[in-house]
Formats: structure tokens, C-alpha cells, sequence
């Protein structure tokens, strides 16, 4: 396992066994929207509180695997108190990672330096592209906040 691998893992499972922003808010007036990944099982609900634009308060709620779980856990700490446009841009980002970066890791299986430095602890997740299945578990969180933003409308 490298080095980049074991920092990973690491920061996957921080945010597995204390998770962000775990819990629930009024509903209304925060936005209740459920995600689930019939391929593992995870569930998750998300609260989202959304004020002049601004998300200024988000909590998770569900179970399953620890990758699902830690990507809520991230997902959460990365877009609280964004405005909604932030946090589009954050939902674009990530799904990019998910994608384009099955081809554009080094030929070792190590992420390129780059997407760290912008990526901070996101780019733990990067990771689980070597194993297809897995994509499903990290993206849930990101596909039930992108649900919520359609949910609330157009800005
Ligand atoms: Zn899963």
C-alpha cells in the first residue's frame, strides 16, 4: 500500500467514526431529501437549511457502508455555508473527480499532485474509481444534496 493509499484510508475513516454535521434539523423550514444506494444498501438523509442563497446549515442522518458515510461526513464539512452556487460548483467538481480521474490517475495508481492541493481531503475519495461498485457509495451524499438544490428551484 503507498503512502498516498494509507493517508486515504486514513481520512476515510476519520470521517466514518466521527462524522461531520451528523443529525437533524427542523423540517420545515430546512429541506428534508433521502438518498439510497439499492447496489450496498446505504441511506442517507440529508437536512438542508438554506437562507438568502446561502446553505448555512446542513445535517446528515443514515447508514451503510463507510465509504457512503465518510463522503456525507466530507460532503457536509465542504458545503456548509457556501451559497447555493458554491455548492453547485463544489457538486460539479466532485462528480469530476468520480469520473474523469479513472483515466487521468498515473500510471502507479497515484493521483496526480495537483488534485490534492485543490482538493484537500476530498481526494481521499479519488481512490475509490480503481473499484466501480464503490463510485455509487461516494456519490450518494453528492446526488442527495444536488436532489435538495432541485428540490429548493432555480436560484
Ligand atoms: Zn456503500
Amino acid at each position: 500500500m503507498s503512502n498516498f493509499d494509507e493517508l486515504y484510508r486514513e481520512i476515510i475513516l476519520d470521517h466514518y467514526r466521527s462524522p461531520r454535521n451528523r443529525g437533524e434539523l427542523p423540517s420545515p423550514p430546512a429541506l428534508r431529501v433521502e438518498g439510497f444506494n439499492p447496489l450496498c444498501g446505504d441511506e442517507i438523509v440529508a437536512y438542508l437549511q438554506i437562507d438568502d442563497g446561502v446553505l448555512s446549515d446542513i445535517k446528515l442522518t443514515g447508514q451503510g457502508c463507510s465509504i457512503s458515510q465518510a463522503s456525507c461526513s466530507m460532503m457536509s464539512s465542504t458545503v456548509k455555508g457556501k451559497t447555493l452556487d458554491q455548492v453547485r460548483e463544489a457538486i460539479k467538481n466532485f462528480k469530476q473527480l468520480m469520473t474523469v480521474h479513472a483515466t487521468t490517475l498515473q500510471e502507479n495508481g497515484q493521483p496526480v499532485e495537483a488534485d490534492l492541493r485543490t482538493l484537500g481531503e476530498l481526494a481521499a475519495l479519488q481512490g475509490v474509481v480503481k473499484f466501480p461498485v464503490r463510485i455509487k457509495c461516494a456519490t450518494l451524499a453528492w446526488n442527495t444534496l444536488s436532489q435538495g438544490l432541485d428540490d429548493y428551484g432555480a436560484p
